[in-house]
């Protein structure tokens, strides 16, 4: 195995664009944007994909004069709201890289537990050392290669 990717930590920046409610319980809307404020496709409440996520991105953003607050939803709640745009808010966190490898059949295996299988049967460590077939696992033992996995 040949290692193609070193285990490390990573820094993620992470962009919302918040609206705060005005009069309601304080919550608000939160919608993920890339660097340029505009939203991305796995934005809070599915916007692209739910109607009403996207209604609630067009109402906060446009606001009351483009798309005028206080309609029925179809159970006959009142869904207005008004909000106050607090901008863009970034925060950064760190994520875990995994160490990856190149098994020798030429797929791509990540080392982040005790066992790795490759689908091709191979085994291997956290370190990328191939590991005995599972058919020699818990002979001295008696157990079932499930055992040890
Ligand atoms: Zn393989």
């Amino acid at each position: 195995m040949k290692i193609i990717q070193k285990a490390g930590m990573e820094t993620v920046t992470d962009r919302r664009h918040e609206f705060k409610h005005v009069s309601e319980w304080g919550g608000g809307l939160s919608f993920n944007v890339d660097e340029h404020g505009e939203p991305t496709s796995d934005s809070a409440n599915g916007l692209f994909n739910a109607p009403a996520g996207m209604m609630n991105y067009i109402r906060a953003i446009l606001g009351p004069e483009w798309c005028p607050y206080g309609y029925e939803d179809e159970e006959g709640t009142d869904t207005s709201f008004e909000v106050i745009n607090k901008g863009v808010v970034t925060t950064e966190r760190q994520i875990r890289i995994h160490r990856r490898g190149l098994c020798d059949c030429g797929r791509k295996v990540y080392l982040d537990r005790f066992t790795n299988p490759c689908a091709c049967g191979v085994d291997y460590d956290m370190s990328g050392r191939a590991l005995a077939p599972r058919s020699q696992w818990g002979k001295e033992t008696g157990e079932h290669w499930s055992e040890c996995f």
